[in-house]
C-alpha cells in the first residue's frame, strides 16, 4: 500500500542528515547537475566559515547545548547516566568534535572482511577527502576537500610535550605518522583544524560555492519522521511537521542513533519493538542491536598551576597501543586539558583519557514512541565483556605509569580521579565502571553484511536488505567499531559508497 499523497518524485535524492557522512553524500552527488538532491538536516545551516564560535572554536570540543541532540544512556549497573554527544548543525558531529584526523587501520578492515572494504580498497578514498600538508605521498592526499595538519612538537602544550616524553621514557616509541604501519606508540596526531577552527564537513564538503548549486536544496531545521514506501519501495521522507518529499532513492545520514531511530519509525527493525508500538512492520532486521562505542575512563590529575602556561590545544597527543602485547592496537590514552579547573584543588586539572578501542561489549539503540521530536533510547553496556574491563584496568595503569615517570611528573600535585585509595584491579574496576564515559564514538546500528547474517541491516553499498531504494551511509553501518576515533572513516566510507552511486547513474 503506497503511504504519500503525492503520486511524482520530487528529487532523485534524499539525504536525511547533513553531518560527516550526510554533507559529503550531498556534495558529491550534487556534481552531478542533471541530478536533484534535497539534504534534511535537523540542526541550523550555517554559512560555510561562519560557524558561531561555540561550535566552530577547536578548543572547545563538544560544542555547546544548542547544537547537540542530548542523547543519554539508560543507568548504568552503577546507576549514572552517560552523556552522548552527536552534533545537530549541518556538519553533524564533525561540528562539536574533537577534530582528531585518524583513520581505521588495516586491522580493523580485516576484522569488518567485506569484499571490496580492504584497507588498500580503502586507501583512494583517505586519500581523496584530504588535502594533507604534509607526509607520504602513497599514504596521503593533497588536493582533497578536508584540510589535515600533522602537529609537530612545537604545536604542543608544555604539559603534552612532558606526556610524550614520559611515554617515551617508560618504554613506548616515538610515532611520526598515525596512519602509518607503524602505530604502537606515542605523540602528536592529525587534525582537521585550520587557525584554530575544526573544519567540519559542512565547511569542508558544503562550502557557498557547491551550496549555490541549482541542484542542491538543503532543508535545514527539519527533523526527518520517517521513510515513505509504496509495499516495500521507499519513495519519500516525511517530516516531523507533516510535510512529505518524493524521490528515487532515499539515503539516511542521520548518525548512529539517528538513523537507527528512523529506520525504527518507518518500519525496519526488530517485530517486537515496532509491533509493541503499534508500527506495520515493512522488514524485520536487527537495526540497533549491535550497537559499539568506545568506552572512556578519566584518569584526573591537579597540576601545579603555575608550571602551565597555556592550555590551547586542550587535545593534540596520544599513546595508542595495545594493553597486552597482542598485535591488537586496541587502547588509546589521550593527554587532555579538558577538565573542570574549579574540581581540582590546585585550580587546574590534566586528564588522561584512556579508552578501550576494539571492544567486544554490544551496546543497543532502540524507540520507545513513535514521535520523532523524543530521542531515541540507547544502553551501551559498557564493559559487559570481562576482556573489556581486564583491559580497561590495563590502560588506567598505564596512565598511572606515565603520570609517575618524569617529565610528566613534574607537573603533577596529585591524583584527583581515580585517586590514590584507589589501588587493587578490584577497587579500579568499581571506580572506573562507576564513572565510565563515552569517546562519543557510536557505530553499527545498521552494519553492512551479507543478507544471511544474522546482524546485517544493509548490504555491502549500505542498501537495505528486504526493500529497495533506502540507503543507510554513516556511522550506523559500519560492520564493527575500528580501533581509531571514526570521522575520517566514516567520511571515507561515504566517498566510496557515492562514487559508487555516481558511476551506477552514469
Ligand atoms: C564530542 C565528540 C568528539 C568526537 N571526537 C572525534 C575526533 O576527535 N575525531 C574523530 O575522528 N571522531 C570524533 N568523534 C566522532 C565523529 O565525529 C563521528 O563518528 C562522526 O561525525 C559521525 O558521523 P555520522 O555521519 O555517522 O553522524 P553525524 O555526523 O552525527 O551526522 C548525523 C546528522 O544527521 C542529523 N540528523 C539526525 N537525525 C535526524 C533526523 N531525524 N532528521 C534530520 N536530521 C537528522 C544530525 O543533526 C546530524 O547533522 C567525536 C564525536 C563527538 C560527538
Amino acid at each position: 500500500m503506497k503511504n504519500s499523497n503525492k503520486s511524482t518524485a520530487d528529487y532523485d535524492f534524499i539525504i536525511v542528515g547533513g553531518g560527516s557522512a550526510g554533507a559529503v553524500m550531498a556534495s558529491r552527488l550534487s556534481e552531478n547537475i542533471s541530478k536533484k538532491i534535497l539534504l534534511i538536516e535537523g540542526g541550523n545551516a550555517y554559512p560555510a566559515w561562519d560557524y558561531p564560535d561555540a561550535i566552530s572554536s577547536a578548543d572547545n570540543p563538544g560544542g555547546d547545548a544548542a547544537h547537540n541532540w542530548g542523547f543519554q544512556s539508560e543507568p548504568t549497573s552503577y546507576g549514572n547516566k552517560i552523556d552522548l554527544p552527536r552534533g545537530k548543525v549541518l556538519g553533524g558531529s564533525s561540528a562539536i568534535n574533537g577534530a582528531v584526523a585518524l583513520r581505521a587501520r588495516p586491522e580493523d578492515f580485516k576484522k569488518w572482511n567485506l569484499q571490496g572494504w580492504s584497507f588498500e580498497e580503502m586507501l583512494p578514498y583517505f586519500k581523496k577527502l584530504e588535502k594533507s600538508d604534509s607526509g607520504d605521498k602513497e599514504l596521503h592526499g593533497f588536493d582533497g576537500p578536508l584540510p589535515v595538519r600533522q602537529l609537530l612538537r612545537s604545536d604542543l602544550t608544555s604539559v603534552q610535550r612532558a606526556f610524550v616524553d614520559s611515554t617515551i621514557n617508560i618504554g613506548y616509541k616515538a610515532v611520526e605518522d598515525f596512519d602509518s604501519a607503524q602505530a604502537n606508540g606515542v605523540g602528536p596526531y592529525r587534525m582537521n583544524v585550520v587557525n584554530g577552527v575544526r573544519v567540519n564537513t559542512g565547511m569542508a564538503y558544503l562550502s557557498n560555492e557547491v551550496r549555490e548549486r541549482k541542484n542542491l536544496t538543503i532543508l535545514s531545521q527539519s527533523i526527518a519522521d520517517r521513510v515513505l514506501f509504496n509495499g516495500t519501495k521507499a519513495i519519500g521522507i516525511l517530516l516531523a511537521n507533516g510535510e512529505e518529499f518524493l524521490a528515487n532513492e532515499i539515503i539516511l545520514s542521520g548518525g548512529t542513533y539517528g538513523s537507527a531511530a528512523v529506520l525504527l519509525r518507518s518500519g525496519i527493525g526488530p517485530k517486537s519493538q515496532l509491533e509493541k508500538l503499534g508500527i506495520p512492520l515493512i522488514a524485520e532486521l536487527p537495526v540497533g542491536e549491535n550497537v559499539k562505542d568506545h568506552p572512556f575512563h578519566y584518569a584526573a590529575f591537579a597540576l601545579h598551576k603555575e608550571m602551565v602556561e597555556t592550555k590551547s590545544p586542550p587535545i593534540a597527543a596520544k599513546l595508542w597501543t595495545s594493553a597486552f602485547d597482542s598485535s591488537e592496537l586496541d587502547i588509546h590514552i589521550t593527554a587532555t586539558h579538558l577538565f573542570p579547573d574549579e574540581y581540582s584543588p590546585t585550580q587546574m586539572g590534566f586528564v588522561l583519557g584512556v579508552a578501550v578501542t576494539t571492544p567486544l561489549s554490544k551496546g543497543k539503540v532502540w524507540i520507545e514512541t513513535k514521535d520523532p521530536n523524543i530521542n531515541p533510547k540507547v544502553d551501551l553496556n559498557f564493559l559487559d565483556d570481562k576482556e573489556d574491563t581486564r583491559r580497561m584496568i590495563e590502560g588506567a595503569k598505564i596512565a598511572r605509569r606515565i603520570a609517575a615517570a618524569a617529565p610528566f611528573s613534574k607537573f603533577i600535585h596529585s591524583e584527583i580521579a581515580p585517586g590514590i585509595t584507589v589501588q587493587t584491579d578490584q577497587e579500579l574496576e568499581v571506580a572506573i565502571k562507576q564513572n565510565i564515559a563515552s569517546y562519543a564514538h557510536p557505530t553499527s546500528s545498521a552494519p553492512m553484511g551479507d543478507l544471511n547474517s544474522k546482524e546485517a541491516v544493509v548490504d555491502l553499498q549500505g542498501r537495505v536488505h528486504q526493500v529497495e531504494s533506502l540507503r543507510v551511509v554513516d556511522a550506523s553501518i559500519f560492520p564493527d567499531i575500528i580501533s581509531a576515533a571514526t570521522n575520517i572513516t566514516v567520511i571515507a566510507v561515504a566517498e566510496k559508497i557515492a562514487e559508487k552511486i555516481a558511476q551506477q547513474n552514469g
